[in-house]
């Protein structure tokens, strides 16, 4: 089968690699559908020592069910799937309280780490676990369902934060998921959104998706106006969707006293935390990783268009130009979001065209 190989750092190669056999409780899926995760795109040059060459990267897919496992019970060949970027155990003490994204085995599709290498979904074939694995909805496209990992994340991040009718909320980081976490705070009925970013075509599209207000992040001056915006007192909540200590410290300026940050954003592996503040305001951190077996909740909400992922869907092009759309993203190119990967062979739906390069 053709795959995208991650060879060495910073060099993709689609090149032909050997099809993987899926085991007694495995599924293989005929990839349909795969989309460019910003970690994949930071992970390219080594400097998150999460995608160590050589390795197939790849988590936010769909497909066809292609081959099952003999133990293989809910799933059937020809069926439309998506599934979970996280492999679980379902056995160790988090699984069995249903804090899959804690599993002490867990193993993310498309990652290659110190302790284990997971072959991901920009190949023709992926094999995975039977029990991580979800249906698709009727009418709902393999180029939308590849969009559910990121939206699960934001899902978890509100699930996390406990978040209450008329809440007022601050996002920093109006990206991929800074932009979902929006549209869930929306459905979940909170009274002022806040986006923060310093792009400003993000903001703009954050404010059609549901932010009542837009500041940008280097004009400094929008703590004082996000206290004006809730009664001098400051938000419920900030998502804090970026990763650095500025941002973490802006977010913990922008709460009220007992408000609540939610931590998705760890570009930095460590910051300073203003202790005192978070001490005496009596402000919660909380973490969120992944997430935890919400994609059917997002799958329905997808479908249902409660949640839009079209406007972030910045290109779907095959497999074999992947290499160059990884170039772009890693470039920071302008106004490039989402950018889907098809792995389908070409000569499948037209006999002798090879122009695709495949
Ligand atoms: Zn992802
Ligand atoms: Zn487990």
């Amino acid at each position: 089968m053709k795959a995208l190989v991650l060879k060495e750092y910073k060099k993709l190669v689609y090149e032909e690699v050997h099809q993987p056999q899926p085991g007694p409780d495995d599924l293989l899926i005929q990839v349909q559908a795969c989309a460019i995760c910003g970690s994949d795109v930071h992970g390219l040059d080594g400097s998150t020592g999460r995608r160590i060459p050589p390795l197939i990267m790849g988590h936010e897919a769909s497909g066809l069910v292609a081959g099952v496992g003999t133990q293989v019970r809910r799933f059937s060949v020809g069926q439309r799937v998506t599934f979970d970027s996280t492999i679980y155990c379902g056995h160790c003490f988090y699984c069995r309280q249903g804090q899959i994204n804690l599993c002490t085995k867990r193993r993310v599709l498309g990652v290659s780490c110190a302790d284990y290498r997971q072959n991901g979904a920009f190949a023709e074939y992926v094999v995975i676990p039977e029990h991580i694995a979800y249906p698709l909805p009727d009418g709902l496209s393999f180029e939308a369902a590849a969009m559910v990992e990121p939206v699960a994340i934001a899902y978890h991040a509100l699930q996390r934060a406990a978040v209450k009718l008329n809440d007022n909320a601050v996002v920093f980081g109006a990206g991929m998921i800074g932009l979902f976490v929006i549209q869930l705070l929306k459905i979940a009925g909170c009274g002022k959104i806040v986006a923060i970013d310093l792009d400003p075509d993000k903001l703009a599209l954050a404010k059609k998706l549901g932010a009542t207000h837009t500041f940008t992040a280097n004009q400094g001056d929008y703590l004082p106006a996000i206290h004006g915006l809730t009664n001098g007192r400051g938000a419920d909540l900030a998502f804090e969707v970026v990763g650095t200590g500025q941002v973490l410290k802006s977010a913990i300026d922008a709460l009220r006293q007992g408000g609540t940050a939610v931590l998705v954003g760890n570009l930095s592996s460590s910051a300073d935390l203003p202790l005192q503040q978070v001490v005496t305001r009596e402000i919660r951190l909380l973490g969120s990783c992944a997430s935890a077996g919400e994609y059917p909740t997002c799958l329905d909400l997808i479908q249902r268009q409660a949640v839009k992922v079209e406007p972030l869907i910045s290109a779907v092009a095959p497999l074999a130009e992947g290499a160059a759309w990884f170039e772009r993203l890693y470039a920071g190119e302008r106004g490039l979001m989402k950018v889907i990967l098809k792995p389908n062979r070409v000569e499948n739906k037209r006999e002798g065209d090879q122009d695709h390069g495949s």
